[in-house]
């Protein structure tokens, strides 16, 4: 292999694809508009051809081949030998050898393609670098990407039938609301019927769906219609996930000055855990799974499966709401400081710890104050 041997790599994936290899078949994201979202704000949309996308798998399989050269018959990883060949490098081509290193060390069994909207490749393209990637991967067991509800809703489940053939396994997709009034009020660039229409088509392809709702990202006025309408649109679709990502509004985006020029109140924390019980409660028709895997989320614990876990997770959420609201508060400080994971947090404390947060808690004048400071510290985490 002639030249310097590197690969493209995006800068975002989903937290359960951190140990996946990471292919980038477009950059950034076809739309670039939703209100709250700065992920991909600055980076043109690019769709790579297959070629291009090819010749970044070849490298990948040169690295790997060189990593599984430094493993013995016993299954044992020379890393001393893997370490001085990476000193060798230059710094880009470290970084790809190293990423491959890793996910070789890992068992290289998962993929995830990047950037934000993979279906923007036609699928008799995708499919292609699929039949390739799998071709010189043969130990692959899992491809996952992300990809926006309004280019999903237009592929046709005989096409999802045959990504999923070609191996892709698992879309992400952004959702984050089921109500067309809080779609429309973050430039969502969808609408409801799409957003069913897209998981519809997706589940029967055969293909898993992992979609995303964020309690919060209505403010306080939408707060009710946000959980109701996500309850909808996953009663509808039924999806295999629906992940937890409560809203942070960032400075800098549209939200953050409509909310800094009155025009949107935040919602509390409070708020956005009820929206989670209401859509618990409301989507009864969904076996899919409940998962909360960012630090964002308040109550780490509330997971598990929408149909057999249901009271569980209500009752996790309730022992959270019957709390008197200073000790509430005292947890989302906690929580918000990455201390804390459940509000029994609170009982182990020792009284010197208890006063403190307690005088943090009573520090804060309005309720307005307090979300803006609980946004403030989301807002490190994104
Ligand atoms: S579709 Fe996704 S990546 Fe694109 S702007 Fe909206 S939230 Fe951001």
């Amino acid at each position: 292999m002639e030249g310097q041997k590197v690969f493209r790599i995006g800068p975002f994936r989903p937290p359960s694809e951190a140990k996946s290899l990471l292919l980038q078949v477009t950059q950034g994201c076809t739309w670039n508009k939703c209100r709250f979202c700065q992920m991909y704000r600055h980076v043109p949309f690019k769709v790579f051809s297959v070629d291009s996308i090819k010749g970044d798998i070849d490298v990948m399989k040169y690295y790997a081949d060189l990593a599984l050269e430094c493993r013995d018959t016993q299954g044992q990883w020379d890393l001393q030998t893997m370490n001085s060949m990476l000193k060798n490098m230059s710094r880009p081509e470290a970084e790809c050898a190293q990423l491959i290193f890793n996910w070789v060390i890992n068992g290289g069994k998962t993929v995830f393609l990047q950037d934000g909207n993979t279906l923007a490749l036609s699928a008799s393209k995708l499919k292609e670098v699929l039949n390739y990637l799998k071709e010189v991967f043969p130990r692959i067991e899992r491809i996952t990407s992300y990809g926006r509800a309004q280019t999903l809703a237009q592929v046709t489940k005989e096409e999802y039938k045959e990504l999923k053939n070609a191996g892709l396994d698992r879309i992400h997709s952004g959702f984050e609301s089921g109500s067309q009034e809080v779609l429309d009020f973050i430039n969502k660039g969808v609408d409801v019927e799409e957003l069913i229409q897209a998981g519809k088509n997706i589940k029967a392809g055969g293909i898993e769906l992992s979609v995303y709702f964020m309690p919060g990202i209505g403010g306080k006025a939408l707060s009710e219609k946000n959980a109701a309408g996500m309850a909808h649109v996953v009663n509808q679709v039924n999806p295999d996930y629906v992940r937890i990502r409560t809203a942070v509004i960032k400075e800098g985006t549209e939200l953050w000055n409509e909310y800094k020029c009155g025009k949107m109140k935040l919602g509390s924390d409070d708020d956005k855990v009820k929206e989670i019980r209401q859509l618990i409660n409301l989507a009864e028709a969904c076996d899919g799974r409940l998962v909360s895997d960012h630090i964002v989320n308040l109550l780490q614990n509330v997971e598990g499966s929408l149909k057999e876990d249901r009271a569980l997770m209500l009752e996790e959420i309730d022992k959270y709401l019957e709390r008197p609201e200073v000790e509430r508060k005292m947890y989302q400080i906690a929580r918000r400081s990455g201390r804390a994971d459940s509000i029994e947090y609170l009982d182990g404390l020792h009284e010197i710890q208890k006063n403190q947060l307690q005088k943090m808690v009573l520090a804060y004048g309005t309720e307005e104050q307090w979300n803006e400071r609980i946004n403030d510290m989301l807002s490190r985490y994104i």
